[in-house]
């Protein structure tokens, strides 16, 4: 599980992140949304112990940044907002760098690693690319093939950067229900980042809204996509509607 108390984040003295105070319990799935440069992105990585931060970062009850390297490997998995695709790698090559924090320093990795990523392949629905140069993937395919470099990992602690922004509606449903199973079936504790909001309180058991780098609010889909909270921290005039699955946004000329 995830705790942060009073997170706050300087880059290049600017102070980003705020004083955030974030809880994701073990299973569960909790979204960060709010406006472009609220921090978001930022948070992400504090937590996953990839930027200085002041305050309190724990993961399963122990400092992120007293975890090292390789530990903290095999503890959160983060796919980034846009991951960097190495020129000419192969999809099984790409998605075995998941297994560096078990392979020995200038060693190869073992049977079983390849394996475990053959597996992970698999059940995502891309095994059939495993030979491919990662560059021939669409849009949707690769963005499962960065989740399958996060879940060969083997971590419990899943940070996903928008995992969905560069996919179709189709692909976007494919990959967070894709999510949610996985979430069910290893017990998976999630936090991710997402601009659609209805789909992100259709996915999260709770929502957290960042805005200029601080928690504006907190809760339930219903009780965060307020019109009154997305009209003051995303200056948009929405209405919400009640869908089968909780509130809807949807936004509405002025
Ligand atoms: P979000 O993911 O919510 O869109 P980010 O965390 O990416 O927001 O960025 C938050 C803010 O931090 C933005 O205003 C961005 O311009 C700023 N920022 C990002 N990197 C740096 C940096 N190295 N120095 C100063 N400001 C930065
Ligand atoms: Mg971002």
């Amino acid at each position: 599980m995830i705790r942060a108390r009073d997170l706050r984040v300087r880059l290049d003295g600017t102070l980003i992140v705020d004083g955030v105070d974030l809880d994701v319990a073990r299973g569960e799935w909790v979204m960060v949304i709010g406006p472009n440069g609220a921090g978001k992105s930022t948070a992400l990585r504090a937590i996953g112990g990839l930027l200085p931060y002041t305050g309190v970062v724990e993961l399963n009850g122990r400092p992120v940044d007293s975890l090292q390297r390789r530990e903290r490997a095999k503890t959160i998995a983060m796919v980034n907002q846009t991951p960097t695709v190495p020129p000419g790698m192969r999809v099984l090559d790409y998605a075995l760098l998941g297994r560096t924090p078990y392979i020995a320093p200038l060693g190869r990795e073992s049977a079983a690693d390849v394996a475990a990523v053959e597996e992970v392949l698999e059940s995502l629905d891309v095994a059939q690319f495993a030979g491919r140069r990662l560059e021939t993937l669409s849009g949707g395919e690769r963005q499962r093939v960065f989740l399958a470099r996060a879940l060969a990992q083997g971590a419990g602690i899943l940070l996903l950067d928008e995992p969905t922004s560069a996919l179709d509606i189709g692909h976007q449903q494919e990959v967070l229900e894709l999510i949610d199973r996985l979430r069910a079936e290893r017990g998976l504790t999630v936090l991710a980042t997402m601009h659609d909001l209805s789909v992100a309180g259709e996915y999260a058991d709770r929502l957290v809204l960042l805005s200029s780098g601080a928690v504006a609010a907190a809760g339930t889909a219903r009780e965060v996509l307020t019109e009154e909270n997305l009209a003051k921290h995303y200056r948009v005039r929405v209405r919400v509607i009640e869908g089968e699955h909780g509130p809807l946004v949807v936004p509405v000329r002025g």
